[in-house]
């Protein structure tokens, strides 16, 4: 097997060569999964979710170590990384505190003497994991999934290797059973089928592009595995004319280009209704000229680095398409040169739907601005998309906001609010942006066997 090499986009440096698990390595580390899952599903929910509060005191103990690596790996700016090693922090938490209650069985009325729906473990879960929040990603998947009884195996992505290793020692020093959630280094991507295909693999969770979501459903179903797909997304910011502007540009900007413009949730189209258009235009222009581009472990630095030098490629095309069918740059627009994989932040105006910086999702620092004559133009713009993720509307009249928002079809809704997730709030998309959902409760209970139980007290 070949190393697995990550690479720091800031400088373009090699930061290191991890061997890739040879298959009489993989075979064992699936039986290692197997055995500590089926211990692990018969550990009461009560008991399951102390390792998980261990987490996330090592998290936050160790959350200066934890950014870093992220930041180096991925070009992420620290202040940002740091924020969400807390948030991963938090969110076990939360589990730790609502496991039980969530997976509490649900007693059903019915003849026998007694009769309920119990929330099981399905087995060992795989997870096919991004680089772009390289510790989030995982311990939304993590967290719900062990403490319902699962074993969780990741293979993540090639770039954030060190962030994987990283994350399974601090489940290991947390005090989870060993073998129960490993990090799988894989240098060849036919190794995630052959995982699937495994009968010790009960299902799969990918977060990722298309292309990957359909190979690894196409192989789950194949394998008639339970699948959840986390897809891409081109959120729509819908800015209606009786916003305020002052305020809510900030937050468009905060929206379009928080981690650089790397996340499926960012805000990458901006339907404005026309009256109000040069007075958003303005001031965003102002907001982005002022965002410090540089080295991501600087404090001070807004804009980091793109992950992979073929992001860069990807965002410059779509910017030269977009801009030759007729859309005006309005600030940025162009690579910079040197060492690194840096764009310029950029904000285009006079953005039509079939422009490629419309159509396709961006993933990067460039916001797609389009006049609407009026709200329901806004609307229809905003749903005019192959992509379902979510979606905010910006307006004094928040009733009016939530009855335009039924005219988008999207995994969320936000009114005056940047969307985010929230390990309260279930999140997933429809569409092209994939099925089944992360989070919550719904989350959590994606990867239990809901189970039917009749009982009665002797034979009739
Ligand atoms: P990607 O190629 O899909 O990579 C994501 C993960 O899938 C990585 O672990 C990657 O491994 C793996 N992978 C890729 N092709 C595979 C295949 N054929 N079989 C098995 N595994 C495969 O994603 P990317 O292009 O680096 O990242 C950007 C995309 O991810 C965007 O489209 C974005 O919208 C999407 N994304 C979505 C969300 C969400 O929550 N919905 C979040 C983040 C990103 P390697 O690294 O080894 O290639």
């Amino acid at each position: 097997m070949s190393d697995v090499v990550t690479v720091n986009p800031a400088t373009d440096e090699v930061l290191e060569r991890y061997p890739g698990l040879d298959s009489a390595s993989l075979d064992a580390a699936l039986q290692r999964a197997a055995d500590a899952q089926r211990a692990w599903r018969r550990v009461p929910v009560a008991e399951r979710v102390a390792p998980l509060r261990r987490v996330a005191e090592l998290l936050r103990e160790e959350v200066e170590v934890h950014a870093a690596l992220i930041s180096r790996e991925m070009g992420k700016p620290i202040t940002e990384a740091i924020a969400e090693v807390r948030k991963c922090a938090l969110t076990c938490d939360y589990y730790a505190d609502h496991a039980e209650e969530f997976l509490a069985a649900q007693p059903i009325s019915t003849e026998a003497s007694t009769s309920f729906v119990a929330y099981e473990p399905l087995g060992v879960v795989l997870a096919v994991m991004p680089w772009n929040f390289p510790y989030w990603q995982v311990i939304r998947f993590a967290a719900p999934t062990l403490a319902a009884g699962n074993g969780g195996l990741l293979k993540h992505a090639s770039n954030v290797t060190g962030s994987a290793l990283a994350i399974e020692s601090v489940f290991l020093r947390a005090g989870f059973p060993a073998g129960l959630f490993q990090t799988l280094v894989l240098s060849e991507h036919s190794m995630v089928d052959v995982i699937i295909a495994d009968s010790r693999v009960a299902a799969v969770t990918l977060t990722g592009s298309e292309a990957a979501g359909s190979s690894v459903a196409a192989a789950a179903g194949r394998a008639l595995k339970k699948t959840v797909l986390e897809l891409g997304g081109s959120d729509p910011f819908v800015v209606l004319a009786d916003a305020d502007i002052a305020k809510v540009a900030p937050l468009a900007v905060r929206a379009r280009f928080v981690n650089t413009g790397q996340s499926c949730l960012c805000a990458k189209r901006f339907p404005v209704e026309e009256g109000i258009a040069d007075e958003f235009e303005a001031n965003v222009r102002k907001l982005v000229e002022a965002l410090a581009i540089g080295n991501p472990l600087d404090p001070d630095t807004r804009i980091g680095p793109l992950a992979k030098p073929s992001f860069v490629d990807d965002i410059d095309r779509q910017v030269r398409e977009s801009v030759a069918m007729g859309a005006r740059i309005v600030t940025g627009g162009h690579r910079i040169e040197g060492p690194g994989n840096f764009y310029a932040p950029t904000v285009l105006a006079d953005v039509t739907p079939e422009m490629p910086v419309f159509r396709e999702e961006t993933f990067g620092p460039v916001m797609a601005i389009v006049r609407a004559t009026n709200a329901e133009h806004a609307i229809t713009l905003a749903d005019d998309t192959q992509y379902g993720l979510a979606a905010s509307i910006w307006t004094a009249d928040m009733q009016r906001g939530l009855e335009l928002g039924r005219g988008i079809n999207s995994g969320a809704l936000f009114v005056n609010a940047v969307v985010v997730s929230d390990p309260r709030l279930p999140f997933g998309g429809v569409k092209l942006s994939g099925y089944g959902r992360e989070l919550s409760r719904e989350g959590m209970l994606e990867f239990t066997n809901v189970r039917a139980v009749w009982a009665m007290e002797a034979v009739a």
